[in-house]
């Protein structure tokens, strides 16, 4: 297993510039001398280096945990700095953990932190989470917060979960002994594709501060064995209401993972238990696409090509081909503004909902339509590098 360090007993007496440090911990009686002790000998994995791992390894180093793990591949990418605020501008491109690594030394150099650039995986998590008292689940994808979550169950780790998505959030503490687990309440995935992605959907910046906070407060409590945590509780966290509301969560006797008689006894494929094969983007068949390049130089030579934009209208906003804007969720009532005799090449951000458009269209009798590959955002690439990306 890739790791910076290895285990090291670590000693939990403070010493004076320690004591000086988390002063302001040591004078509320409900952490003290012992508790900061305790956070000292803790030893916490974050599960991601991005927008809720970036609060969570941000606070729990400063509040003194001393051992903080945290799994991450990634690379810093320039829209990543709008909410992962572990990395500044001159990180984009690095390993997101050499960039956290950096940071979270700097904040406190009485950190044992451990990095492991892996992706998580049926075959590594078991493992891993052996080595840690609390598991903060920083993902944001069902395979891998379905994998967290049994992972957790299996080796007996409370799972300090967090999700986000647009204006809104969830917590919670799964996976304790007497508490539910996040199966208890989602027994299966969604189907895929149901629900977007924040890169597809989008998510408010301050949000994964919002959630990634609660997640580190929640971890201080669990290590401290102080005030009521969210177990058996789902805080439903509305940032444009800023309304918090709480749904009560009890363990499920048939729960698959928790419950009597568990049918999870160890970790599956996750990618297809959420019904993803592989990495690969889905292509509809039969579709025929049209390059960039191409589409560049038929509107240069003055040809007929009719573009059909299918995104929504603040992505027209942002940037555009001069298309006819029809969002893809109004083509079935709009269709009437097509004309089936021209040549239509659709497209979107990526390619992905304008394949579903043109599938729908030659399903109707539009026998002349063309997919844009990579959508808008390759024409940023590759044709014009004034134009924005988003
Ligand atoms: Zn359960």
């Amino acid at each position: 297993m890739a790791t910076t360090t290895d285990v090291k007993p670590v000693p939990a007496t403070l010493t004076n510039d320690e004591i000086l440090r988390y002063s302001r911990h040591l004078i509320m009686p409900e952490v003290g001398m012992e508790g900061q002790q305790k956070l000292k000998a803790a030893r916490v994995l974050c599960i991601g280096a991005g927008g809720l791992g970036s609060p969570l390894a941000l606070y729990l180093t400063a509040a003194g945990v001393g051992t903080l793990g945290v799994v991450d591949f990634d690379v810093v990418d320039y829209t990543n700095l709008q909410r992962q605020i572990i990395h500044s501008t001159a990180d984009v491109g690095r390993k997101k953990l050499d960039s956290a690594a950096e940071k979270l030394k700097g904040i406190n150099p009485f950190l044992h932190l451990r990095t492991f650039e892996i992706k998580l995986t049926s075959a590594n998590a078991l493992e891993l989470f052996r080595e840690f008292d609390v598991v903060a689940d920083g993902t944001d994808n069902f395979p891998t917060r379905y994998l967290v979550n049994d992972a957790c169950v299996l080796t007996g780790k409370p799972n300090v979960y967090g999700s986000i998505f647009r204006f809104e959030g969830q917590a919670s503490v799964f996976a304790t002994e007497q508490g539910p687990c996040y199966r208890c309440l989602y027994p299966e995935p969604p189907p895929p594709g149901l629900v977007p992605s924040c890169a597809e959907g989008g998510v408010l910046g301050i949000l994964p501060g919002l959630v990634g906070v609660l997640q580190a407060t929640e971890v201080l409590k669990l290590i401290l064995g102080i005030g009521d945590p969210l177990i058996g509780r789902l805080l439903l966290i509305d940032s444009l209401g800023m309304k918090f509301r709480e749904l009560k969560l009890r363990k499920n006797p048939e729960c698959p993972a928790c419950g009597t008689h568990p049918t999870i006894t160890k970790l599956i494929d996750y990618n297809e238990f959420c019904g993803i094969r592989g990495e690969e983007k889905p292509v509809e068949a039969g579709i025929p696409e049209m390059q960039v390049e191409e589409l560049k130089r038929r509107l240069d030579a003055g040809e007929d090509v009719f573009i059909l934009d299918v995104r929504e209208p603040h992505e027209y906003q942002i940037c555009n081909l001069g298309g006819h804007l029809i969002p893809l969720g109004d083509l079935p009532k709009r269709i009437n503004e097509l004309d089936t005799s021209r040549e239509i090449v659709a497209h979107c951000k990526m390619g992905g909902r304008s394949a579903k458009a043109a599938q729908f269209l030659r399903q109707a009798g539009f026998t002349k339509v063309k997919n844009l590959t990579g959508g808008i955002t390759a024409w940023a690439d590759r044709i014009d590098r004034t134009m924005p990306k988003y």
